[in-house]
């Protein structure tokens, strides 16, 4: 059955919150400036305290302790967030991600033209 109107359960609200992840960071600039630096690592840091799933934020916490974010630009933070990810993945039994893929995947599309 359709759930569209339902609440988010865990799996809806990451793959949502991946989706915007993973595409703020394929469109973060090249070369970004301090204050663009400041408001990414923001973004990034604000999570452990605000993504409401509670122990994926502790997870995530510890993770960022462990692994810093690298947002001297968009392929390190495109970088971070597809290791990250996989961390969970991991975690969780899935596959892990091929990481030289990560800008194919959520900002180019594949060469075959199929998503344009
Ligand atoms: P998702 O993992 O949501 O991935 C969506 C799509 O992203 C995939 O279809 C694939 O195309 C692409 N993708 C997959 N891996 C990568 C990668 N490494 N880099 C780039 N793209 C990739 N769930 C829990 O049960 N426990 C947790 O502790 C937990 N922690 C989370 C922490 C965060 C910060 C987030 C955002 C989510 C977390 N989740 C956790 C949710 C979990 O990661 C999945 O989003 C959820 O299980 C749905 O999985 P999925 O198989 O639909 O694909």
């Amino acid at each position: 059955p359709l759930r569209s109107h339902c609440p988010a359960d865990s799996e809806q609200l990451g793959r949502a919150t991946w989706t915007f992840l993973h595409t703020a960071a394929a469109y973060y600039p090249a070369t970004p400036s301090k204050e663009q630096q400041k408001q990414m690592l923001n973004l990034l840091r604000s999570l452990p305290t605000l993504y409401p799933c509670q122990h994926c934020a502790q997870h995530l916490g510890v993770e960022m302790q462990r692994r810093p974010p690298d947002v001297t630009g968009r392929e390190g933070v495109s970088r971070w967030l597809c290791e990250t990810h996989n961390e969970v993945n991991e975690r969780l039994g899935k596959e892990r991600f091929d990481c030289a893929r990560v800008l194919e995947r959520w900002r180019d599309g594949p060469a075959d033209g199929s998503c344009d």
